[in-house]
């Protein structure tokens, strides 16, 4: 099965552009009828890492499904909700069930497609047959606070798993918030839950016990009515029973995540937890009430590692040299020199060291290049000084900064490549 994969799909695995986040340019590209998806900035074209993909972003879908509901949000890069909710093909509908599969990649999905009956229903509509992007990094943070928030890391400060914390000189770990800044002093932007409950509406949120009231869940999706339930199918009934009332749900699965991680998403046991998934998203279709909308969407996707291709960044001097700290994530290491380090010599050496098997550029050229979307004056320091995007299924990892565990997980995310970056746009519409 494995090597299925690497011989029929070996594109997924290579770095492409990562995708604009703002609308801003949209209506040139369409003018001098470039393909969107396809149509690379100036700075972009310099770089070789942006491209424009119009609505078909993770941060354009509460802002459509906003839309959607006739309680249009605009947020500060996406003005126009009701645009966001044409081009994604959304109905209008009473109410909504916004699910987020964590870790489940367009590809992941597709490649698995025959585990699946009802997400492969779904994936068989015009609608779904596409993938939309994620951000960069393609890690659950970043992610979460893009979507969440309806606008791109660069805003959020949520830029990685663990990113520098400019208050204490420390990496802090953003899942559990660990030696990071408080969650409303770091995240300021509005959440699109907070938005939506402001407007009277009924926002509901879905997801594990241990998640209420967390840190990242303050960040990302502050406003929302949380309850918390271990059973997969408890989650699902409730999803469906709040739906009874108008207003948006928002449905939270880690399983497929959790089995790609502790097994790799070639496993068995990640068959398992996505068959289940699946399971329960068929029953979540056959309990809502009518004249409800399901969007099915994932914040990153997965790629299998490759043992032979680790890289440990403190048993190589060309790659350590001048570096302070190490934060990010393995596939997408962000690094921290020190003081009397010019970050574009780091950056030099990295590229020598990895040639083919790494996007690396400064801070200034990944925020010019449009990485992080638009970026506060605040969070700039937060990103690395020198930022590596993995190729194939290389990692880079410190086996100064993390556990022995933690560098050698069968299967990762948070570079650039398609496995990575593209995730699931799923419709259903129950009428
Ligand atoms: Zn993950």
């Amino acid at each position: 099965m494995d090597s299925q994969i690497d011989s029929e799909n070996e594109g997924l695995y290579e770095l492409r552009p990562v995708a604009r986040y703002d609308d801003a340019s949209r209506a040139n590209a369409a003018t001098t009828g470039q393909t969107v998806g396809n149509a690379a900035t100036e700075q972009g074209k310099r770089h070789g890492l942006t491209r424009y993909v119009g609505a078909r972003h993770l941060g354009c879908v509460l802002p459509a499904v906003s839309a959607a509901l006739g309680a249009p949000v605009p947020t500060r890069i996406h003005p126009d909700p009701e645009r966001l909710r044409v081009e994604l093909g959304l109905p209008h509908a009473r109410a909504a069930i916004v699910v987020l599969v964590d870790g489940l990649g367009f590809w992941n999905l597709t490649l698995r497609r025959g585990h699946a009956a009802y997400l492969r229903n779904l994936l068989d509509d015009s609608a779904g047959s596409r993938p939309i992007s994620t951000c960069f990094p393609a890690t659950t943070v970043a992610a979460m606070g893009t979507f969440g928030t309806g606008t791109c890391p660069g805003l959020t400060g949520m830029t990685g798993y663990s990113q520098l914390n400019p208050r204490n000189g420390k990496i802090c770990q953003l899942i559990a918030f660990r030696d990071a800044m408080s969650p409303q002093e770091l995240q300021t932007q509005p959440t699109m839950f907070s938005a939506l409950a402001g407007t009277g509406m009924r926002v509901t949120s879905i997801g594990l016990p241990k998640f209420a009231g967390s840190a990242l869940t303050e960040a990302a999706f502050h406003g929302a009515d949380y309850h918390g339930m271990r059973s997969m199918d408890d989650r699902v009934r409730a999803a469906a029973e709040a739906s009874r009332e108008p207003g948006i749900t928002y449905l939270y699965f880690n399983e497929c995540d959790k089995a790609g991680h502790n097994y790799g998403w070639e496993s068995e046991q990640w068959i398992a937890a996505f068959e289940k998934v699946d399971g329960c998203l068929g029953l979540l279709r056959r309990e809502v009430p009518r004249d409800t909308l399901i969007v099915v969407v994932a914040d990153h996707g997965m790629v299998q590692t490759d043992p032979q291709q680790r890289i440990d960044i403190a048993a190589t001097p060309q790659l350590s040299q001048g570096v302070a700290l190490v934060g990010g994530e393995p596939r997408a290491p962000m690094l921290y020199v020190n003081p009397d380090v010019d970050p574009r010599d780091v950056a030099d050496r990295w590229r020598d060291y990895l040639g083919e098997r790494a996007w690396v550029g400064t801070r200034r050229q990944a925020i010019d290049a449009g990485l992080y979307g638009m970026v506060r004056p605040e969070v700039e320091p937060m990103i690395g000084d020198v930022i590596a995007a993995a190729n194939d299924r290389v990692t880079i990892v410190d086996s100064r900064f993390q556990t022995d565990r933690a560098t050698r997980l069968p299967s990762v995310h948070g570079s650039a490549t398609v496995m990575e970056t593209d995730v699931p746009f799923l419709i259903d519409y129950i009428d």
